[in-house]
């Protein structure tokens, strides 16, 4: 009898704790089962979440890239776009067309990874598939090709990365000058550059120390939640980045000479006071020079509108008119830099230490306690004041008025080397201009008067 009543209570026991478990799955289940970014629930009205803006993340890769985007996207799907606020629209663009294999991949892998990390409420990815057209890929007109081939001998000889290589410098360019006016783009006033092979290692959330906005994912109980997206369009940024670095000289040649040319003589396209300008400019012995800084433009997030503003259109027409693209090896990001230094104000720029990205050889890793069980990256490997003095972070904290030597201090202290020249370091930017011949062409294109200055 007394067995009979403890099987029977074994039993009971047994199912109330099945029924438990149930109930807290199903719990999850409804709440959303939001794999990095933390308990995220959905069961609070957003209303005070903004509408999603105009956004789209965007891929310019080719077929044979397949196995570096799809981790890429995977990254990117976990710590942020999975997530039923978000699930922004994926746009890959290829100077070829994308072949069936790579249509039913990407898109098979990234629904299914949708409801890995999305949850039940989490949607079906949209995916759009473009060709880029011709006129925007192609060798322009003006460009001899047999002729800039056989000026990439230095170059070359000095094992500059892609010196040998014409795609390259056709997809410098296109990111230039084109992704912008794509027709699949015009929808959208906001995106994001993903390429193959990086890593996004933390969840995305609001940088450590932030006071909350209006619509702070925590005050309104949505959990560890930020939109990089709607975090621009509410702060009316035009520009974000998240790594800072030097440029090869030997890639761009003339950049400076002709970028300033551009921008003496169209003052109606300078951003008022020009608060930007010193990341990329420091004076010298010849003037102001261009200290070869630009913003990493393997990750990118920016407003369409302003890559398709008339002062931007103009100064890449102009850049273009030289061929310099393919006799020498501008890269897009240079491009990128020296424009939104004269055409946007600081403020109008803005840099994410909150989001923990690599590209190889570098990486961001936010420092800070909230992003230990956050990230999953070593902060001790973040390229921001990076002792082999190529990073641009120090040129930037002194535009925007940041204190690098406190954090550079804060930083050597936390990995015990006391003192500024430790484990972080100052970079001093402010390099001479490459040639003799350059440094005259500075001279000459900043004098006054000369170009209706
Ligand atoms: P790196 O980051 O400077 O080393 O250059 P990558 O090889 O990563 O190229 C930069 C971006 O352009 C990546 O998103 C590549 O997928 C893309 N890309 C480079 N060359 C080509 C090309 O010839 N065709 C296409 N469709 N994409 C390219
Ligand atoms: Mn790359």
């Amino acid at each position: 009898m007394a067995r009979l009543a403890i099987r029977l209570i074994l039993a009971i026991g047994s199912l109330l704790g099945i029924l438990a478990l149930l109930n807290t799955y199903s719990k999850r289940q409804v709440q959303g089962d939001w794999p990095l970014v933390g308990k995220v629930d959905f069961s609070t009205t957003p209303a005070a979440i903004p509408p999603r803006p105009s956004a789209a993340i965007v891929v310019l890769c080719r077929n044979s890239d397949i196995n570096g985007i799809l981790p890429s996207l995977e990254h990117l799907e976990l710590t942020f776009n999975a997530h039923p606020m978000t699930s922004y629209t994926y746009v890959f663009l290829n100077n070829n067309d994308f072949n069936v294999h790579f249509r039913e991949k990407v898109t098979a892998y990234l629904t299914t990874a949708r409801e890995r990390f999305g949850g039940p409420r989490a949607s079906i990815p949209d995916i759009r598939f473009g060709q880029i057209p011709p006129e925007h890929w192609d060798v322009p007109a003006n460009v001899n090709v047999t002729k800039v081939r056989a000026g990439w001998s230095d170059m070359i000889k000095a094992k500059v990365p892609y010196a040998s290589s014409m795609s390259y410098r056709q997809m410098c360019r296109f990111q230039s000058g084109f992704f912008f006016r794509h027709p699949l783009l015009q929808d959208f006033k906001y995106y994001w550059r993903v390429e193959p092979d990086v890593t996004f290692s933390c969840n995305i959330v609001p940088p450590q120390g932030a006071a909350p906005t209006s619509w702070d994912a925590r005050a309104d109980g949505m959990g560890d939640f930020f939109d990089p997206f709607r975090w621009m369009a509410a702060n009316k940024k035009k520009y974000a980045w998240v790594l800072s670095l030097t440029e090869y000289p030997a890639t761009i040649h003339d950049l400076w000479v002709h970028s300033l040319r551009f921008f003496k003589a169209n003052t109606q396209y300078h951003s008022p006071g020009l608060t930007a300008l010193n990341f990329v400019a420091s004076r010298n012995r010849v003037g102001l020079s261009y200290n070869h800084c630009h913003f990493w433009s393997n990750f990118e997030i920016a407003d369409l509108d302003w890559y398709r503003s008339e002062g931007y259109i103009k100064y890449f027409e102009e850049l273009d008119r030289t061929g310099k693209f393919f006799k020498w090896r501008w890269g897009d990001a240079p491009v990128h830099s020296i424009a939104a230094a004269w055409l946007l104000s600081k403020d109008e720029i803005h840099q994410f230490t909150n989001i923990g990205y690599t590209h190889d050889p570098f990486t961001a890793c936010p420092r800070g306690e909230q992003y230990l069980s956050r990230c999953k990256c070593d902060s001790q490997s973040d390229f921001k004041y990076d002792p082999g003095q190529m990073s641009c972070q120090t040129q930037w904290d002194a535009v925007v008025g940041t204190d690098s030597k406190a954090k550079i201090l804060e930083i050597n202290n936390e990995m015990g080397f006391p003192g500024l020249d430790g484990f972080a370091v100052l970079q001093i930017p402010g390099q001479e201009p490459v040639t003799e011949r350059e440094a005259k062409a500075t001279r000459v294109a900043q004098a006054p008067g000369r170009l209706g200055m």
